[in-house]
Parts: structure tokens; C-alpha cells; sequence
């Protein structure tokens, strides 16, 4: 559901969104470097190693979004309001709003944290424009609830809702 809705907003063409390359694994899946404590979700990007690919044109990265489902448990229990169905279509749509904005290369993978926190509030603001008009009422309150710029630090919910974006 996420994927669809995401694919018709970028208007991305079948073609390309077969381009995307990355995949969704949960915790019992996850290696030791991609479990993230305290996020709900873990982005990380794999790039083929130079030997394989000389040109950068015939680099393949691959992004790979890992889903911390404990934590994602803990996010429901301490907040009522949150419901897992909206809670996860929002955390994976907001990961493939990342992925599309750095396969575009209209981001770049490597932030600072000054951009990184800039780069959150866009997403953010991209996925809540995407998931507005789904009709679903217990959205509002993910949607409230992780907004970067309103999400009190002693808020129920876990101010530490940062996504990590990591490459090696
Ligand atoms: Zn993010």
C-alpha cells in the first residue's frame, strides 16, 4: 500500500520504480550492523565495491530498510493513539520517500545533522502530502506525532525518532 501510493505521487513510470533497488526486512531478519537501537526504522545503503564496477555509471546501490520492530512496539505502547496500521504504512513510506530522493540524487546520502534534520522535516512533509488523502482517520495521529517540527522532547513518543542513514 505504502509502495503504491509513494509510486503515484512521484508519478515514477513503472520502469522506474522497477529501478528502485531495495527491499524491506524486519528485526528477526536483520544483521548485527543493521539493528539500530532506538529508531523505528534503519536505512541502510549498500553500494557495489569499486573493484566490481570501475565507472560510476555502472555503480548499483541498494537500500535495504530495516525495520526495528521492537521499538515500533514500544512506540504503540507508549502511545495509545498510535495504531500499528498507520504507524507502519507511515514509517515505510517515509523510508521510500529517502530512497527516491537519493536514487534521484535530490539528496545526498552522506548529511551533516543540520541537513539531516532539514532533510527529515521534507520527507516528513512529503510523506504526510502522500498519506493525506488516504482514508484512514487514525493517520492524523502518526502524522502529528512524528512531525519533526512539533514532536515535544517530553512527548510519550521518542524524541530519538531519527532515522539513521548509513553506507558501507
Ligand atoms: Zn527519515
Amino acid at each position: 500500500m505504502a509502495e503504491e501510493v509513494t509510486c503515484n505521487f512521484f508519478k515514477l513510470s513503472f520502469g522506474e520504480w522497477k529501478g528502485l533497488r531495495y527491499d524491506i526486512k524486519t528485526l528477526a531478519f536483520l544483521t548485527e550492523e543493521e539493528v539500530a537501537p532506538g529508531v523505528l526504522a534503519h536505512l541502510v545503503k549498500y553500494t557495489s565495491s569499486p573493484e566490481q564496477h570501475t565507472s560510476r555509471a555502472s555503480r548499483i546501490d541498494f537500500y535495504r530498510i530495516c525495520l526495528q520492530d521492537d521499538n515500533i512496539i514500544d512506540a504503540l505502547q507508549r502511545d495509545r493513539r498510535i495504531e500499528l496500521t498507520p504507524l507502519a504504512l507511515y514509517v515505510i513510506t517515509h523510508e521510500l520517500v529517502h530512497i527516491i530522493r537519493f536514487s534521484k540524487f535530490q539528496q545526498r546520502f552522506d548529511l551533516e545533522p543540520r541537513e539531516r534534520t532539514w532533510e527529515e522535516t521534507i520527507v516528513h512533509n512529503i510523506a504526510t502530502e502522500i498519506l493525506k488523502p488516504m482514508n484512514m482517520p487514525a493517520l492524523q495521529s502518526v502524522l502529528s506525532a512524528y512531525d519533526p517540527l512539533t514532536a515535544r522532547s517530553s512527548s510519550a513518543l521518542d524524541d530519538r525518532y531519527l532515522y539513521a542513514h548509513d553506507s558501507f
